[in-house]
């Protein structure tokens, strides 16, 4: 049996610096490696050190670190999230189709929509909910998949087991955005996802001070394929940017533990609250995905949204009076964030679009904390009493 997951995240793939052994990984601030000798760069962890856009240590031992989290064979980190999705779009050829789950992150659907459709690929969005609705869209060829779950606001949960299995049956390369819910409570690619992408600045770095991406993968050839886009179009993070997501996933798992429990307890608030209409959580045995969370999830996370008696104007209140809590972009990090979806982080995807999926203008988002529950439950119980 191989190592649990806390074990393998402490230790950064097994990698020391060879030439100090220090503890931990240092970061490798260099553009360049010297050569001794003309087009015969140093070889380092199995790999040839010539310019740190190609290759860089401390990224490698990044990279590493996120294939062992996710149990995977191969791991490439990137600039921030949309980063790695421009690499996954770069890889693809004008004329490709894409099929994206309806709900998908508002800046992927700004990029799918203002960036790639401009330049021959094409997008077609299906409720990945239903999948029955997934096998019809897949009538027609697609080269890939675009999956999220549990989705961003409403928390929508796709069967990523099921998904995967349409997808691979249609030809198609099925890729999961596993930013939500994290390697520590979901592991796409033993689902039959092809590809793993992260948002680390979110859960996987932790606290707020970096933005980052990552994709991960089995196969060989799609890393490679991957490998080549990251250093041709220069997604590359910096290796101080490398450190700092290395440090955070070691204590991913503890974070994430700490995270749900005080989602669940939220939760339990929000519902009995008078003033709460709708909670959404895939913890909730009401949820209409609930079932499938729980096969695919060991817990279901720490976002979640809810709708204010009254819609926009009471909930604007709400959000306002929120002390603790940051009224910020962004989720995934040690304090509590709101967000108000359809002005902030949806604000990208037009109206009609936002209504037609659920995302109401009274939606309130909040991604829970670390901090004490107590002190949780005090601000939401102050902000809510307006
Ligand atoms: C934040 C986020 C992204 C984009 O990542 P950045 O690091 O902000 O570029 C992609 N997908 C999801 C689900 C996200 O939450």
């Amino acid at each position: 049996m191989g190592q649990g997951f806390t074990t393998r995240a402490v230790h950064q793939a097994g990698r020391r610096d060879e030439a100090t052994r220090a503890a931990t990984f240092p970061i490798y601030q260099t553009s360049t490696f010297g050569q001794e000798t003309p087009g015969h760069p140093t070889e380092y962890q199995g790999r040839a050190l010539s310019y740190a856009r190609s290759e860089n240590p401390t990224r490698t031992v990044l990279e590493e670190s996120l294939a062992q989290v996710e149990e995977a064979n191969h791991g490439l980190a990137f600039a921030s999230g949309l980063a790695a999705v421009t690499c996954v779009m770069n890889s693809l050829s004008a004329g490709d189709r894409v099929l994206a789950c309806a709900d998908l992150y508002g800046g992927c659907y700004r990029m799918f929509t203002q960036v790639y459709a401009k330049l021959g690929i094409r997008f077609d969005f299906v409720e990945t909910t239903d999948l029955s609705k997934l096998e019809a869209a897949l009538a027609e060829p697609a080269a890939l998949v675009w999956l999220e779950s549990p989705s961003n606001p409403l928390l929508n949960v796709t069967d990523l087991a099921g998904a995967c299995a349409l997808a691979k049956s249609a030809g198609a390369l099925a890729l999961v955005d596993n930013t939500f819910a994290t390697p520590y409570l979901q592991q796409p690619l033993k689902l039959g996802a092809d590809v793993v992408l992260h948002s680390t600045t979110k859960y996987l770095n932790g606290h707020a001070d970096v933005v980052n991406g990552a994709l991960v993968m089995d196969s060989e050839d799609l890393w490679r394929r991957f490998k080549f886009v990251q250093n041709a179009c220069g997604l590359i993070p910096g290796p101080q940017d490398c450190y700092l997501v290395i440090r955070g996933l070691k204590t991913l798992a503890l974070r994430m533990d700490r995270h749900c429990n005080n989602a669940r307890q939220v939760v339990d608030w929000l519902e009995a609250h008078p003033r709460v209409t709708r909670v959404y959580y895939p913890g909730l045995s009401a949820h209409p995905g609930h079932d499938t969370a729980k096969k695919q999830m060991k817990d279901f996370g720490a976002m979640l949204s809810f709708e204010v008696e009254g819609g926009l104007e009471p909930a604007r209140k709400v959000m306002e009076r929120f002390r603790l809590f940051t009224l910020a972009e962004s989720l995934g990090c040690v304090q509590s964030l709101v967000n108000h979806p359809a002005s902030m982080t949806h604000a990208s995807v037009p109206r009609d679009v936002r209504l037609a999926v659920g995302i109401s203008d009274g939606l309130v988002r909040l991604s829970i904390g670390i901090e004490d529950i107590d002190d949780i439950l005090a601000d939401l119980e102050q902000a809510l009493s307006a």
